[in-house]
């Protein structure tokens, strides 16, 4: 009887599922069984009560309609839900083009059906799989972002775990868009996790992928390789789709900036070697750089496609050869391979450390080879010099514009300057921090001069303002020693005093 109640619920899941349920439970005997032959062993096998057998189950299907949340999430976050109309009793939407109808949402005669061409529902939703396709979490997180559903109503099949997320991603495209107060970045967590994480990912570690991340480990090692560059202050575009690239870098504070087309590649032997199998791949990868990014672009953007990079677990040496074979297929983009402890090795030195510029990194994709911890050691120590050297820049213009004026305006106790002379300092200096540090404009309806700061640099920032703070006061003592000319003061007092 309870063999039967067992099976009933474990026919549900995959023979990938119901094999790791085995494992868990130190069952013998069951490769090579086929999934129903599975479900049927592990029914009459497992000695645990049906609750639990029920609660494991549950847990398995929650984890997989969060990864459908994930991929609602791309749908929602860059505004690709249109609610066509909304009452209590029926919504019309489109997502990505798609149409989704439902009806009496929050209620027991809740229905609702996606478009004809939406395999998901066609072939998981109507055959009773899963309770819902992608485009549904899309739909329902548009309207709670809208503030047309209240969010204390609980929309069907989303609760527990799935609606926590779903929350959660409705308050990250609010926090996008500036309209909630961020509590700040969680760049510690991230760090950890990528440190706990993100090679066991790379090597296809799908048990902890579910577990932790609640995707495939091909999804979470994505993720994390976006999360990665996110720690380098890069603007990232993930895309979840099957087909394509995975993730646009944009190099935004490189003067001219500059984009790398990302695909990540899982590897269960730690050696990623597809290429070297089959050269035929590169053409693939072409056609993601040029067909799929370069093409889809107009004017100088094209220009900003420089960079294809590979991440995964490793490579193996031979993969090198194909670069020049590839610079020469897409016409000058530069082919790289990045290993992922070269990746989470410049992360945590950056972390530690966050002095290189997006120009400085753009030297590793320039490399057209295996990225190595070595090449991340040089662009730090080149990065170094560059500061030092800035910020004697800095320091110089700073003393010449000073002593152009202050022979002449100088006493003993003061240096005096009006508003426009600091303002031609500050100006003469800021010119010098141009581009690594500001960006300067001038606002189109204002015609004012606009400077726009990186803040993202602010241990650089920190470096040549303690320069400039240092020259300055050296500058002062040297005026404070030198200067014997009298003070107006004084020379008013003798005045009045009439001693000459
Ligand atoms: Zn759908």
């Amino acid at each position: 009887m309870t063999a039967k109640k067992k099976y009933a619920i474990l026919k549900n899941l995959t023979s990938k599922e119901l094999k790791e349920i085995c494992k868990q439970h130190e069952l013998r005997g069951f490769s090579g069984l086929k999934q129903n032959e599975l479900a049927k062993f592990a029914s009459e096998n497992l000695d645990i009560p049906v609750e639990e057998i029920e609660s494991l189950a549950n847990r398995f299907m929650e984890d997989k309609l969060l990864g459908k949340l994930k991929d609602a999430k791309d749908y929602f976050m860059i505004k690709q839900v249109e609610i066509e109309y909304f009452d209590e009793d029926l919504i019309k939407a489109r997502v990505g083009g798609y149409g989704i109808t439902i009806k009496n949402l929050g209620t027991d005669d809740f229905s609702y059906t996606c478009d004809e061409r939406c395999q998901d529902w066609l072939y998981q939703v109507k055959k009773g799989k899963y309770p819902f396709c992608k485009h549904y979490p899309a739909v329902i997180a548009e309207l709670i972002y809208r503030g047309d559903i209240d969010p204390k109503v609980k929309p069907n099949h989303i609760s527990g775990r799935v609606y926590d997320a779903l929350l959660e991603i409705v308050e990250e495209r609010k926090r996008e868009e500036g309209l909630t107060q961020i509590g700040g970045r969680n760049i510690e967590q991230t760090l950890e996790d990528l440190k706990a994480d993100f090679l066991m990912i790379s090597r296809q570690d799908s048990k902890l992928a579910r577990k932790k991340y609640h995707d495939t480990a091909e999804k979470a090692f994505e993720t994390l390789v976006d999360e990665a560059f996110l720690l380098l202050e890069f603007d990232t575009i993930p895309r979840r789709r099957e087909h394509g690239w995975d993730l646009l870098l944009i190099g935004t504070h490189a003067t001219p900036p500059y984009v790398a087309v990302i695909e990540c590649k899982t590897s269960a032997s730690g050696i990623y070697d597809y290429l070297t199998r089959d050269p035929d791949y590169l053409v693939r990868l072409k056609s993601y750089c040029i067909d799929m990014t370069k093409n889809k672009l107009i004017g100088v953007y094209r220009d900003y496609v420089k960079y294809m990079v590979l991440i995964a677990p490793d490579f193996p040496k031979e993969t090198e050869t194909f670069c020049s074979q590839f610079k020469h297929l897409t016409e000058g983009i530069k082919l790289s391979f990045m290993p992922v402890p070269t990746l989470l090795y410049l992360v945590e030195k950056y972390r530690e450390n966050p002095i290189v510029t997006h120009t400085f990194i753009e030297r590793l994709f320039m490399k057209e080879g295996i990225i190595r911890e070595s090449d991340v050691d040089s662009i730090f120590s080149e990065s170094a010099e560059y500061i030092a050297a800035l910020t004697q820049r800095a320091r110089n213009e700073l003393r010449r514009k000073m002593e152009e004026f202050s022979h002449r305006t100088t006493d003993a106790c003061f240096i005096k300057v009006d508003s426009v002379i600091l303002q031609s300092v500050i100006n003469h200096v800021l010119s010098i921090l141009e581009p690594d540090l500001i960006k300067m404009g001038v606002k189109e309806s204002t015609g004012i001069e606009t400077i726009s700061i990186k803040h993202d640099y602010f241990e650089i920032w920190s470096q040549v303002l303690h320069g400039l703070a240092d020259e300055f006061t050296k500058i002062l003592s040297e005026e404070s020693f030198l200067q014997t000319k009298r003070t107006e003061l004084k020379e008013e007092l003798i005045r009045f005093l009439d001693i000459h």
